[in-house]
């Protein structure tokens, strides 16, 4: 499956639902936007709508005040083009809305994706589902308009944390130029996400840095973020993005593991990142989750000293 295939299939309806998972970041609203603005220019009716908010980060994206999340009562759509998806059920409640008779496209990059759609472009050498967006817009022939520039390089710009991880590729360089000539400026992008932090946020940071521990072999970090200290700091959950990357920089580590409590009793929102030699996707699917082989996530119920306990001995059998 490729662009040119999902072109002929985005031609043969009329009204569409878009929806990306649930805990959305750039890559997922970014495309969202970019491929719900495509289809309007080819006159499609649309409603996008996720189970979660967008992130107040990304709310200065033109196009995330669409973002609906509830699914209008009256809208009938024939196809539902799933992004950033790796299987159904990360659509929250979003997938009751998807009925037998629906026609899902599906565009991902998880190596975990589990081609639930009638349609599936799952492209894992895409470092973003933006860039594959972008090479929907190249197969339609469409001229990217700025709002489309932005969303698409935002996508691409966070999800290789700004051009820096392993699936960061010549053509994420050459699609980010092509995008920067429709008006993104780096600097103006780089400033919003990544210079937007509040203080309680960065207070936030110390406090979980506090936590962070280092097997005896040297390969695995980890460290938490408890309900107690985003009290203490005031501090917002999605405040915590980007915490991990502090485990992952040590030298000689190998897995970074970050925790969560999410706010649910007994429920821990961990993360994964891997420098590349061990993969993390099949650590996270361990415990039901999923993503890429550098980047995954699960959620694991228990005490926290239990988590932690299961998730590392898990850590250590993959690490060795
Ligand atoms: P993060 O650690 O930033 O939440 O997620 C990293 C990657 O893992 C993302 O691609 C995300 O979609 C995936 N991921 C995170 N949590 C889960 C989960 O609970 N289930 C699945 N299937 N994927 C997850
Ligand atoms: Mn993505």
């Amino acid at each position: 499956m490729n662009a040119d295939k999902i072109r002929t299939a985005i031609k043969k309806f009329d009204r569409f639902l878009v929806s990306a998972h649930i805990n959305p970041e750039g890559d997922s609203i970014g495309s969202q936007i970019a491929a719900a603005s495509l289809l309007r220019r080819l006159g499609k009716e649309v409603v996008i709508v996720n189970e979660s908010a967008v992130p107040h980060l990304l709310r200065f994206m033109k196009g995330t005040e669409d973002i609906l999340k509830e699914m209008p009562a009256n809208f009938k759509f024939q196809a539902a083009i799933v992004l950033d998806c790796p299987d159904l059920t990360r659509l929250g409640k979003i997938s009751e809305c998807i009925g037998k008779d629906t026609t899902v496209i599906n565009i991902d990059h998880h190596i975990s994706n589990e081609k639930f759609g009638k349609y599936n472009w799952v492209d894992t050498k895409s470092s973003s589902v933006g860039e594959m967006v972008f090479e929907l817009f190249k197969a339609f022939r469409l001229k990217i308009k700025y709002d489309e520039a932005v969303a698409m390089y935002v996508a691409i710009m966070t999800d290789t944390g700004s051009f820096k991880y392993v699936n960061t590729s010549s053509s994420t360089h050459k699609i980010a130029a092509d995008l920067i000539d429709s008006g993104v400026e780096p600097y103006d992008m780089y400033g919003k996400i990544y210079e937007t932090s509040s203080l309680q946020d960065t207070s936030l940071l110390g406090e979980a840095l506090q936590t962070l521990r280092v097997s005896d072999d040297g390969k695995i970090a980890w460290l938490w973020v408890t309900k107690e200290m985003l009290k203490k700091t005031k501090a917002s959950l999605e405040g915590t993005e980007g915490i991990i990357n502090f485990a992952r920089s040590i030298e000689g580590v190998e897995i970074a593991i970050f925790f969560r409590e999410t706010g649910t009793e007994g429920r821990v929102k961990v993360s994964f990142r891997s420098k590349g030699r061990v993969d993390v996707n099949k650590l996270a699917s361990f415990f039901k989750g999923g993503g890429h082989t550098t980047a995954s996530g699960c959620t694991v119920f228990g005490k926290m000293s239990e988590v932690e306990k299961k998730v590392l001995k898990q850590a250590q059998v993959m690490v060795k």
